[in-house]
């Protein structure tokens, strides 16, 4: 008798969703152009934090993809919060700048929120100035922050039904969890937060028809937080030195990773454990090439839409 096939669960990769966004996004700018309208972005990166370098670098980079004009101004690690400030208020009163990106984490001389309040909520493209938090708790959202309107876009155009499905966010941060859970209760699903205070984690989770991991923990969510056949959605970005613990993590694609480790010291991991989960869900994002890539392509969207609100279209 043959062996039961082991069923694994359907890969939603960002890559297809993100790139049709973009190419909706590049049409939206061709059209502005023959109006004589081209969309910019300022794009501000205070420090050499080797991460937040490469997120500001993807973004300059599809920026160019889709046509919008970008402006990557480079501040030292030493600026002062008086010295920043003077930038976000000459990019604010800039009449040619559409989009202001402040990017996260600042130095630790500069309070992220003081900087956030000071950026125009017309060009807050990252949408956490509180005046687009409100909007978006109101239920009338202006700007939507990123990565939640990614994970929104990635559940509709792989036709998950949100609608009256019960949605468990894992992570209550003011960059995922609190958003994705206010745009899945705008759009109709029972929307369950947790955190680190949640008791039975994983009986909560279980109840998730759509989980979502915002929790920076890596390969946390394992099989048994998951409901068979559920959606899960995996937001984390962390990384896997140890080849023992990609052994444990990755199943078949270990070889690849450990591989990935030898050369460059590490592997991304999400806060979803893939071997295990891949054994009860019935659909999973990866990390790499899922919900990361969604970011970006929603950043343009953004900038575009503030083109449009901010000469009234
Ligand atoms: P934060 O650190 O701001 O928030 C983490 C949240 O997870 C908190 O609400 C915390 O709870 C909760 N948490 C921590 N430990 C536990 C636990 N043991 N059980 C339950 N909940 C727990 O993280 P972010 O939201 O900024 O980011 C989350 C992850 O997503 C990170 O890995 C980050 O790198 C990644 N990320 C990825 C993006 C992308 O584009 N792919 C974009 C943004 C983030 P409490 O509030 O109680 O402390």
């Amino acid at each position: 008798m043959m062996a039961k096939e082991q069923q694994r669960a359907e890969l939603l990769e960002g890559r297809p969703v993100a790139d049709s966004i973009k190419k909706e996004v590049a049409e939206e700018v061709s059209r502005l152009q023959q109006q004589g309208v081209v969309p910019r972005l300022a794009a501000v990166l205070v420090g050499q934090d080797a991460a937040s370098a490469v997120y500001v670098r993807n973004k300059v980079r599809a920026c160019a993809e889709v046509g919008i004009e970008s402006e990557k101004i480079d501040l030292p690690p030493s600026t002062t919060s008086d010295e920043l400030l003077a930038v976000v208020r000459r990019l604010n009163t800039d009449d040619n700048v559409d989009g202001i990106l402040v990017q996260l984490p600042l130095p630790k001389q500069i309070d992220d929120s003081v900087i956030i309040e000071a950026i125009d909520p017309s060009k807050d493209v990252d949408a956490f100035h509180p005046t687009n938090v409100g909007y978006l708790a109101m239920g009338y959202p202006r700007f939507v922050p990123c990565t939640p309107a990614g994970i929104i876009e990635l559940l509709d155009r792989n036709r998950i039904e949100i609608q009256g499905a019960n949605a468990c966010v894992v992570g209550r941060s003011q960059i995922v969890g609190r958003p994705v859970a206010s745009l899945l209760l705008q759009r109709h699903a029972t929307v369950t937060i947790c955190h680190s205070k949640t008791r039975g984690l994983p009986a909560v989770t279980r109840q998730a028809d759509i989980l979502i991991a915002a929790i920076g923990r890596p390969a946390f969510i394992g099989g048994d937080f998951v409901k068979p056949g559920a959606t899960v959605i995996d937001v984390g970005v962390n990384q896997v030195t140890n080849p023992d613990d990609a052994r444990k993590y990755f199943g078949a694609e270990a070889d690849r990773r450990i591989e990935a480790i030898e050369k460059r010291g590490y592997t991304l991991i999400g806060d979803v454990h893939p071997a295990e989960v891949d054994l009860v869900a019935g659909r999973r994002t990866p990390v790499p090439g899922g919900v990361g890539l969604l970011t970006v392509a929603m950043l343009m969207k953004n900038t575009v839409q503030a083109a449009k609100w901010r000469r009234g279209k």
